[in-house]
């Protein structure tokens, strides 16, 4: 932690910590323990360990795939128990299924560090806590104890859950920015569905609580859902990979193809023009002859970085397998795309790579180039083959003109 992560973060994660331990040792010790509280909690423990058995698998593979993970199922016990037990029980709760988690699931992938797990097992306590405190401090109380004709019941898991999302949407934000600097909302907040996936999480725990307190055995039904839900999420993160180029985080041949149609669909109902761009690192075979295959990598990652910020936020831009790359430019005409095409051709003779070599020394790769081949849309086609053959067959005039050029579909016929 001390040398990775930045000063914010740590003490932070620290103070976090150091709450969550205090508040949850304080609680324990002042309540009485209750017979209720050692019931549910176990029952809660038995039901949460049971279920992260039974998803192991599919929670690893959510992890693999990694982005933001922060959010898992847990919370559906962690609900139920800030219902049902007092603020120290359920916090306690919390630690032990994130341990039980840790033991068996995170500690095998590498792209978790101990102090991560630690910092959100604080900051899951902390939320899990605050949810159960309101209940008690601000709400009618417990559950079991409430008046069940009433709509106190009600009130109590709505309470619950809602404290809890909050306090741990507020905690987690802050720390995701302590940790990486992101400023933008999905990277704070998470995405839409992961925050769908949570609002599941938070209504099946309610459901677990009152059907703890009223018909026990029915909890048990939670699990179907819970699996599939589960389930439901890693399909989603697959379909992402699956369209993901994963050495550029940019499309890959699939994810391009398939976005780049709907937009030339798009073009062709308000007849508009598009620009597409093939770009070809030139020579790109003496980069990882003179430095190794990994800085070859890390120039592809940087090209994949330099495209992205030439072009425009809905421009498409995808990595072609090898050192190609393909642009998608809708409502463009010839003119801007070629300029586009020569400002990236510009931007990447000027690009440096720093890259580690053996022995852990740094050097810097420059004077790279690409050649651009510019086809547009509807001129040399509408479909989208069409327009990759065209822009294909302009790069390979490129490359034949002395590469480190931009040739344009209309200028080469
Ligand atoms: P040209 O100017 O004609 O495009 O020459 P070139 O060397 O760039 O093209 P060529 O097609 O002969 O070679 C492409 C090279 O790209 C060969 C291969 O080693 C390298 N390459 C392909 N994919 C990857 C990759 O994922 N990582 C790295 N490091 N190199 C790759
Ligand atoms: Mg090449
Ligand atoms: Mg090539």
């Amino acid at each position: 932690m001390w040398s990775v992560a930045r000063r914010g973060w740590i003490v932070y994660a620290l103070a976090n910590e150091v709450v969550a331990l205090t508040l949850t040792v304080a609680s324990l010790v002042t309540h009485q323990v209750g017979h209720e509280d050692l019931r549910w909690f176990t029952v809660l423990l038995v039901l949460g360990v049971g279920q992260a058995e039974m998803s192991r698998r599919i929670e690893r593979m959510r992890r693999w795939m990694g982005g933001q993970t922060h959010i898992n199922v847990t919370s559906v016990w962690l609900v139920a128990g800030a219902v049902l037990l007092t603020p120290g029980w359920v916090s306690l709760l919390a630690a032990l299924l994130y341990l039980h988690l840790w033991a068996r699931v995170w500690r095998h992938v590498r792209s978790r560090p101990a102090h991560r797990v630690v910092a959100s097992t604080a900051f899951i306590m902390l939320s899990s806590f605050a949810a159960s405190y309101a209940v008690r401090a601000f709400g009618p109380g417990d559950l079991a104890d409430v008046d069940h004709s009433s709509v106190q019941g009600t009130v109590v898991v709505l309470l619950a859950a809602g404290v809890f999302e909050l306090v741990n949407l507020v905690i987690v934000a802050t720390g995701i920015f302590l940790y990486t600097r992101e400023r933008s909302v999905t990277d704070l907040l998470g995405t839409g569905a992961d925050n769908a996936l949570e609002l599941v999480t938070l209504c099946l725990g309610g459901l677990v609580a009152l059907a703890l307190v009223y018909q026990p055995a029915l909890a048990l039904l939670v699990f179907p859902p819970l699996v599939m839900l589960h389930r439901n999420v890693l399909l989603k993160q697959l379909e992402v990979a699956a369209a993901t180029d994963d050495k550029t985080g940019l499309f890959n041949t699939l994810g391009w193809r398939d976005l780049a149609s709907r937009e030339l669909a798009r073009a062709q109902r308000s007849q508009s023009t598009c620009g597409v761009l093939m770009v070809d690192l030139d020579h790109f075979k003496r980069v990882n002859d003179t430095y190794g295959h990994l800085a070859g990598d890390s120039v592809l990652k940087a090209v994949g970085e330099l495209l992205r910020a030439e072009v425009r936020d809905y421009d498409v831009v995808g990595r072609f397998g090898g050192e190609e790359f393909a642009v998608l430019l809708p409502d463009i005409t010839e003119q801007d795309s070629v300029a586009i095409a020569e400002r990236i051709r510009t931007a990447v003779t000027q690009l440096e790579v720093g890259v580690e070599i053996e022995d852990d020394r740094v050097a810097t790769i420059s004077g790279l180039s690409v050649s651009i081949g510019v086809a547009v849309c509807p001129d040399s086609g509408t479909a989208i083959e069409r327009l990759l053959l065209a822009a294909d067959t302009a790069l390979y005039k490129a490359k034949n003109d002395g590469r480190n050029t931009v040739v344009s579909v209309g200028a080469s016929m």
